[in-house]
């Protein structure tokens, strides 16, 4: 016996070309939805998408090759992309606790609302980065550690709406 997991799996093997077709003929009469439906799915899946691009280019060398050859701004647009996120720039770090001091008059927890004492404090995406938060200023904010690890991947608004209907 096997789970439905596995028989789905058996199905789609044995029936590849078939679902192929359909899916394809079912792209080709709706395309608005088709394209719609990748969106989604790209959005849901960013790093899924970026494990698979890069799948990709590692087993199809040649073909990536040709690829950048004829898309140059997308790599570039790429790797500005790549550095922006994976570097918060010392003066927005700067700025995101300045700004923090001038609203709350003292550094305080932007999730909490209670002061931070030193070296309790972090930088905190506001939209996590494994959901496609950016490491821009509007995207951050100062919390205390634990509340950022109590926050987890959820975003501030997720967090804020919880916390209402908790209290
Ligand atoms: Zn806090």
């Amino acid at each position: 016996m096997f789970n439905e997991k596995e028989y789905a799996k058996r199905y789609y093997a044995k029936n590849k070309e078939r679902i192929k077709g359909r899916s394809k003929i079912w792209r080709r009469n709706n395309p608005d939805q088709a394209k719609q439906a990748v969106n989604a799915w790209r959005k849901n899946n960013i790093e899924r998408k970026r494990e698979l691009n890069r799948l990709w280019a590692k087993n199809n060398p040649a073909a990536y090759k040709e690829w950048v050859k004829k898309n140059p701004y997308r790599i570039k647009a790429n790797n500005v992309r790549y550095y922006s996120e994976n570097s918060i720039s010392h003066i927005i770090i700067q700025r995101v606790y300045e700004d923090n001091i001038k609203k709350y008059g003292t550094l305080t927890c932007y999730l909490c609302l209670k002061p931070i004492l030193f070296g309790k404090d972090c930088i905190e995406h506001k939209i996590p980065y494994s959901r496609g938060g950016t490491n821009n200023y509007e995207n951050l904010g100062v919390a205390h550690r634990s509340c950022n690890s109590k926050k987890h991947n959820k975003t501030h608004i997720e967090v804020l709406n919880n916390a209402k209907i908790s209290r």
